[in-house]
């Protein structure tokens, strides 16, 4: 059986239309890769410039990757963190990323996604609040557009409706509001400012009519991802957070994707001004070679997380991977690489160059709304037209149509499910010249689009 029909058959695919699948099978299967290129079974490149799904920071198959997970499964493979069980690594890796949090942080809890860790976060957070003799303090508050994992509490924490409709989410608790993407949100001729003042004054409303004793947290990822790659008002933050803390609601910053150098600087909280009491990050913290993610804890919550060791004993919460030995060593490694190569600078330099290519192909285009991003993070959004501004009828289906056709130049950019949107988000290590094919890959895409619609 071809391997094609293997997977057909028996893998059963995430985020897939599954009865499309199940006609068509992989439209590639992917067997290498090394550096910003994927290699699928015929022997065919493509230059992935989503560095996976905003993963592999470091680039794939990087041999000091290898070499440190080599050693570190000849030398200690697993060993848990319950019961206070200690091992090396990540010891090492917590004092590490304490040390490098853009805000003061105090403690590192271990999981091994991203969806398990936000989880973590309201688990933390519902903690916080009934340790603090506040069981009525536990709504929590996400935008729409914003990404946030797909557990069963993290699924909802996503503002897409697509990833609620027959899962019967979000649980009750959880609450969606306005995100800041000035292209659609935003009133004519207000300023990002305005803007700004306008999404928190309609935040506090939104906390004072669900009564602000209920409400226990608000997530937010600095630059939103999946959403759009959506880059807030310089003030939007600022202010969002004065209104928090009037109603002592916690800030939770998902770094997941921004964090560890995405943006061309340490973390998205440095980015957009954000001071969070709590973090969760995935992705970059391994480039992806391992699973792993974390949550990071100030010393505010901390201190009454310790308090709940008197009311509950023994902090029930954790996974058999937790703080894994294995994951800790890419980590390390991971950090290691981006440290010694200087790896944040240059994606704050490379980001420039896309930047400008992604200006030259794009802005004229009569369908296009939209380009920004920050850093090697960014999105081309299109419309059916710009003036007046109007979105194509058919959600998503046009950013599907420019995504095939990069394809079929050997270029894998990614249509995002909420917006009509294709991001870009390549390896740190991609090359000037493979940032020039993969815009010129994406703008044929969009050629070919617009020319299927005739
Ligand atoms: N948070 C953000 C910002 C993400 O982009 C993602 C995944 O894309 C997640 C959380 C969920 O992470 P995971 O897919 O590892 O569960």
């Amino acid at each position: 059986m071809e391997i094609e029909e293997k997977d057909k058959n028996y893998l059963f695919h995430p985020m897939t239309n599954l009865a499309a699948h199940e006609q068509t099978g992989p439209p590639m299967t992917v067997v290498s890769a090394h550096g910003s290129t994927v290699t699928d079974r015929a022997g065919r490149d493509y230059l992935d410039a989503m560095a996976g799904l905003w993963c592999v920071n470091v680039g794939y198959s990087h041999p000091e990757m290898a070499d440190a997970l080599r050693e570190q499964t000849l030398k200690l493979p697993y060993f848990h963190a319950f019961s206070s069980m200690g091992t090396d690594l990540p010891a090492q890796l917590s004092e590490r990323l304490i040390e490098m949090a853009p805000v003061p942080m105090s403690k590192v809890f271990y999981g091994n996604s991203g969806s398990d860790a936000n989880d973590t976060q309201a688990k933390l957070v519902w903690y916080y609040n009934n340790v603090l003799g506040r069981p009525e303090k536990k709504k929590i508050i996400s935008r729409r557009r914003g990404y946030h994992g797909v557990t069963v509490l993290s699924g909802g924490l996503t503002g897409f409706k697509n990833l609620h409709d027959g899962f019967d989410l979000p649980l009750p608790m959880i609450r969606h509001v306005r995100p800041p993407h000035g292209l659609w949100e935003r009133e004519p001729g207000q300023t990002d400012d305005e803007f700004a003042t306008a999404l928190a004054v309609e935040l506090e409303r939104f906390i004072i009519n669900e009564g602000p004793e209920t409400v226990a947290a608000m997530i937010a990822e600095p630059v939103m991802a999946a959403g759009g790659v959506i880059v807030p008002p310089e003030t939007y933050f600022p202010k969002i957070q004065e209104v928090l803390r009037r109603h002592d609601v916690l800030l939770i910053a998902d770094e997941v994707v921004n964090g560890f150098g995405r943006l061309g600087v340490p973390f998205g909280s440095n980015a957009v001004n954000m001071q969070p009491d709590l973090m969760t990050v995935a992705k970059g913290i391994t480039s992806a070679y391992v699973p792993l993610s974390a949550v990071l804890v100030s010393d505010r919550i901390w201190q009454v997380m310790l308090e709940g060791s008197a009311k509950y004993g023994s902090f029930g919460h954790g996974y058999t991977y937790s703080a894994h030995p294995l994951a800790a060593a890419a980590a390390m490694k991971n950090l290691d690489i981006i440290e010694r190569d200087g790896l944040v600078a240059e994606v704050a330099r490379k980001g420039e160059l896309l930047s400008e290519l992604l200006h030259a192909a794009f802005a004229d285009h009569p369908n296009v709304g939209e380009i920004r991003g920050r850093g090697l993070m960014a999105a081309v959004e299109f419309v059916e037209s710009r003036e007046p501004l109007r979105p194509f009828a058919a959600q998503g289906a046009f950013a599907g149509a420019v995504y095939q056709g990069a394809l079929a130049e050997g270029v894998i950019t990614r249509a995002l499910p909420a917006a009509d949107t294709v991001s870009f988000s390549p390896p740190f290590v991609v090359t000037e010249s493979e940032l020039e094919r993969m815009v010129a890959g994406v703008r044929t895409g969009l050629d070919r689009a617009v020319e299927a619609q005739r």
